[in-house]
């Protein structure tokens, strides 16, 4: 009972130190944060070596239950409140340093050592035995800090709801997954007793409780701002790997650095191929120009920078709104542009869904805004983007004096005044 009050006591004080650190890193830098989660690697390990205590469900160490697992645990919240860039390098950090680590007790033992006063001297076979256990507890952490964030990901479409299930399954899943590897390879070197796996199992799924329960309430009451849209898998794979970077180099020229959306200069590009595929097929291109209303007042209100953060907000809740083949654009300070395949009516609904999901604002604590919307496609009169463009700008011109927050399409009377919903 002692031993697994003592263990629930230092869950509680990892984790609550490492969130405090993790909270304050827009004040103090993230750099306070991921020193300090890799400057307890060398207890851990020793630990996990060395240290067992009994607890009512076997043999464990707190190396391995608390201080491993509230590692995975704060990857784990890295990425959940940064992102894969961010998380990546505190995985590849710690490789790398465990790794040095090793080279350098290869090296430390070609040394002559002298004895200190009281005789003693450093126990190598020590050493050597906990090198094992770094190199492969090493190895397995960067699987499973790889592992943790792409089951968070994909757990992220059929736990939609329950923040707290998709936590707590990821990390049991992952400790299992990592006792199963450590266990294995400790009963071949040290020939470890299967009361040592269960004792371990047992401890890192109350750890996966104790942590799971205690990063949900810091996210609920101390992150308040909207977790970040989910991505794709391979997007998030390609960026743990670091594999993303030239895709993204070619992927970033031509796009918008606030908002990441393609930029005017690429809009004309990529809508003059697809008026002259629309001309050559007969099959329409729609243009949607969407503009913030009053946005000038926004910045004036909350500032600049909150004026970009709705910005970037806008620009996520547009590309989830568009279908896969359509593509979106930032073509001025708050304005942007949707190209679709839709035929006019269509369009226009279209139009009509953004400006309403754009209206309820985003769910977090950012400034809510209205948009206006001038829908035109082409036709027998429309035949080039300046004409689809001048006749898009000129609805939305419309729509601004008809009062704003509102979709403009084919004529002034056809505009939808902002409680029309969306019957046709
Ligand atoms: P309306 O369109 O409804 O007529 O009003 P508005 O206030 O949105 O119109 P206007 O086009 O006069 O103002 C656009 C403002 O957008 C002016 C500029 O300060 C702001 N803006 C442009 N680019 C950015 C940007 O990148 N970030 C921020 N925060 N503001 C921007
Ligand atoms: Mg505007
Ligand atoms: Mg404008």
């Amino acid at each position: 009972m002692t031993n697994a009050f003592l263990l629930l006591v230092e869950a509680v004080g990892y984790f609550g130190l490492m969130a405090t650190l993790f909270a304050l890193r827009h004040r103090i830098g993230i750099g306070v944060f991921m020193t300090a989660l890799a400057g307890l690697h060398f207890l851990e390990t020793y630990l996990a070596s060395v240290f067992y205590v009994a607890a009512p469900l076997g043999i464990l160490s707190p190396g391995s239950t608390v201080l491993f697992s509230g590692k995975l645990v704060m990857l784990l919240l890295l990425y959940v409140k940064e992102d894969a860039a961010t998380v990546r390098q505190p995985i590849y950090g710690l490789l790398v340093g465990n790794l040095l680590t090793l080279a350098l007790v290869g090296v430390l033992r070609f040394h002559d050592v002298e004895p200190l006063p009281s005789g003693a001297l450093p126990d190598m076979s020590f050493i050597d035995d906990m090198g094992w256990l770094m190199a492969w507890g090493t190895a397995l952490l960067f699987v499973d800090a790889i592992l943790i964030i792409l089951l968070y990901e994909a757990l992220g479409r059929v736990l939609r709801t329950s923040l707290y299930l998709r936590i707590l399954v990821s990390v049991a899943t992952i400790l299992t997954f990592d006792q199963i590897g450590f266990f294995t390879v400790l009963h071949i070197v040290t020939g470890a007793p299967l009361s040592a796996f269960v004792g371990g199992w047992a401890g890192k799924m109350a750890a996966a409780l104790v942590f799971s329960t205690m990063l949900v309430a810091y996210l609920r009451w101390f992150e308040r701002s909207a977790l970040p849209v989910p991505r794709g898998i391979s997007d998030v794979f390609e960026a743990l790997t670091y594999r993303e970077r030239y895709h993204e180099l070619v992927e970033q020229a031509g796009r918008d650095a606030l908002t990441g959306l393609m930029h005017r200069g690429r809009f004309n590009e990529i809508g003059e191929r697809g008026v002259a595929a629309s001309l050559r097929t007969g099959r329409p291109l729609t243009l949607l120009i969407i503009d913030v209303d009053h946005f000038k007042s926004i910045n004036d209100r909350y500032g600049h920078a909150e004026g970009d953060r709705v910005l970037v907000s806008i620009a996520a809740r547009l590309l989830g709104e568009v279908g896969p083949t359509d593509t979106v654009f930032r073509i001025g300070g708050e304005e942007f542009a949707v190209l679709c395949s839709h035929p006019h009516a269509l369009g226009r609904l279209l139009g009509e869904t953004i400006r309403q999901v754009i209206g309820l604002g985003d769910g977090g604590d950012a400034p809510r805004c209205t948009v206006s919307v001038g829908v035109a496609t082409t036709g027998p009169s429309v035949r080039s983007l300046e004409q689809l463009f001048a006749l898009a700008d000129k609805r939305l011109y419309l729509a601004k004096d008809g009062g704003r927050n509102r979709v403009v399409g084919e004529s002034a009377a056809d505009s939808w005044p902002a409680d029309a919903g969306i019957a046709v």
